[in-house]
């Protein structure tokens, strides 16, 4: 099965396990602190902004903590996001508003976040779909404005940037994941960037157990009861450990040669499905944006697609659609109509992209793909146009 997303790890990051392993430590430690310090430069911001994390999801649910949402509070976000988003406005008993995004980038603009904005909002959560960067400078600013917080996801957009800016440092809060599916893998894994320090700290305490005064083993040699604590928050324990942090700098020192392979992938499907009838592909970033290329989608007529994703298993090739909209989960209550986010759920395949992908198994995606689509159209009695 040619995959949709692959981890790409290699001996230097089970040489720097094992290191980890002979340290004796594996919680949370030097490794993870160079992990974070390595990591703020990657973005281009202050170490202290930074609080590493078990999961991005973790993130999303301490940045609705953060901002204190609750019961009448409400959070817009677009239709297309990841799930977890939502919950972590649901939770704490604030109403997720979804808003709708453009069908072909699937990214919401300004237009469509504004109309959605009352008195009630509180924060506003965004994504960089596939990676691409979006109407992120606008949408900071809107809520600059309006002195709304914005929330960025950027789980997909590891590598992302607007004019040199990293995308996850446009808003307040931003947050990054390091899953088996993403493009920078530690086994699982988060970040967390708050531009206010005051809220940065609390994020740490939040996630270890709300202890105030650092206790334990490197307070021992200052002499006193190292054993003992405060707690601020009522905190839970969300924190990484060494053994990721290892595998995160090392697969950091590697994310320019991943993300040049996956622009090389996203080019080379752009040229391969260049003209195949009835295939609509993503456009390109424009001036000054820099994706991560996390997906690649393909966009077809809505009576096709299904049977094209099925066919396309069958020989061999796994391909899905992220994220299917949010509105039209019944959990989050009833939603208005959203074209754009229902659209693009009904017309759009993500296909495989990741940076083991080798040029044979490139060229069967790309010709399983345009054969899917004719012999499809074919028997739906479709035209290309
Ligand atoms: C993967 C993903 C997440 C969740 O990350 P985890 O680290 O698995 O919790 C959140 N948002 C988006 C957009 C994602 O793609």
């Amino acid at each position: 099965m040619i995959n949709l997303f692959e981890p790409a790890l290699g001996e230097e990051e089970l040489a720097e396990v094992r290191a980890v392993f002979a340290s004796g430590w594996l919680g949370k430690g030097t490794r993870t602190g160079e992990f974070e310090a390595a990591f703020a430069a990657h973005l281009g911001v202050p170490a202290d902004r930074l609080v590493s994390l078990n999961s991005c999801t973790e993130g999303l649910f301490l940045a609705a903590e953060l901002l204190e949402i609750g019961p009448g509070d409400e959070v817009v976000l677009p239709s297309v996001s990841f799930v977890g988003a939502a919950n972590a406005v649901a939770a704490r008993g604030g109403t997720p508003v979804f808003c709708d995004v453009d069908p072909h980038t699937l990214n919401p603009s300004v237009a469509h976040i504004a109309p959605r904005l009352t008195a009630a909002t509180r924060a506003v959560l965004v994504l960089h779909y596939g990676g691409y960067p979006g109407d992120i400078e606008n949408i900071a600013a809107l809520c600059r404005d309006r002195g709304i917080p914005l929330i960025e996801d950027a789980a997909c957009a590891v590598a992302s940037r607007v004019s040199a800016t990293a995308c996850g440092t446009f808003g307040d809060i931003g947050l990054w994941s390091f899953d088996p599916m993403k493009i920078l893998v530690t086994g699982d894994g988060g970040m967390l960037y708050a531009r206010d320090p005051a809220l940065a700290q609390r994020a740490a305490e939040l996630s270890y157990l709300g202890l105030r005064q650092v206790s334990g083993y490197a307070q021992a040699s200052t002499g006193g009861r190292w054993w003992e604590f405060q707690v601020g928050p009522f905190g839970r324990r969300s924190i990484t450990n060494d053994i990721s942090s290892a595998i995160g700098t090392v697969q950091l020192a590697k994310l320019p040669s991943f993300v040049r392979r996956r622009q090389e992938i996203t080019h080379w499907y752009d040229d391969r499905l260049a003209g195949a009838a009835g295939l609509r592909r993503p456009a390109p970033p424009p001036p000054g944006h820099e994706s991560s290329y996390y997906f690649y989608w393909v966009q077809m007529d809505r009576r096709i697609r299904d049977e094209v994703a099925t066919r396309l298993y069958r020989r061999g090739i796994y391909t899905s659609f992220r994220y299917a909209p949010l509105h039209l989960v019944s959990a989050y209550g009833t939603q208005p109509a959203l074209p754009g986010a229902e659209r693009a759920a009904a017309e759009t395949l993500c296909i495989p992209l990741h940076q083991g992908l080798d040029d044979t198994q490139l060229d069967t995606v790309a010709t399983e793909l345009r054969a899917a689509v004719a012999e499809v159209s074919e028997l739906a009695g479709i035209t290309a146009p």
